[in-house]
């Protein structure tokens, strides 16, 4: 019987759907890509625009980010600001990043959310 912490150790582990957006098995709305990151359309936006920003390596959540990572987190943040210039995103955005359970976090690779459009159209958390 596993524990439910023994659960979301072993769900860290595993390559999510995010891998298949990175090897091209899953097809998404990529609006970016470089050697060490990818940026598409959310596939549920929250927003007028919904994108994310996800590194390529997997690092599961940010509560398992390393210090040796901290020039990949800065890339990653400099790509959603650049993307949201792109996307038109003139008058602000959110940059969001859920972490853990009780952070609300579904996907177990990384990701920056970067909602925008109007403040009206912008939910909460
Ligand atoms: P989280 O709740 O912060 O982990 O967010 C995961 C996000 O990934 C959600 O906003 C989902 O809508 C989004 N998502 C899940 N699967 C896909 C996909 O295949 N393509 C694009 N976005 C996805």
């Amino acid at each position: 019987l596993c524990s439910r912490r023994d659960e979301v150790s072993l769900a860290e582990e595993a390559p999510t759907i995010f891998s298949k957006v990175i090897d091209k098995s899953l097809p998404a709305d990529i609006i970016y890509e470089d050697e060490k990151c990818l940026a598409f359309r959310d596939i549920t936006p929250q927003a007028p625009v919904h994108f994310l920003v996800i590194p390529k390596v997997q690092i599961p959540r940010l509560s398992a980010a390393r210090d040796g990572d901290a020039e990949l987190l800065g890339h990653l943040l400099l790509v959603a600001k650049n993307e949201a210039k792109k996307e038109g995103l003139s008058e602000g955005y959110r940059v969001v990043i859920n972490d853990g359970p009780h952070g609300a976090q579904s996907v177990y690779h990384l990701h920056i959310h970067s909602p925008g459009g109007t403040a009206d159209d912008l939910a909460p958390g």
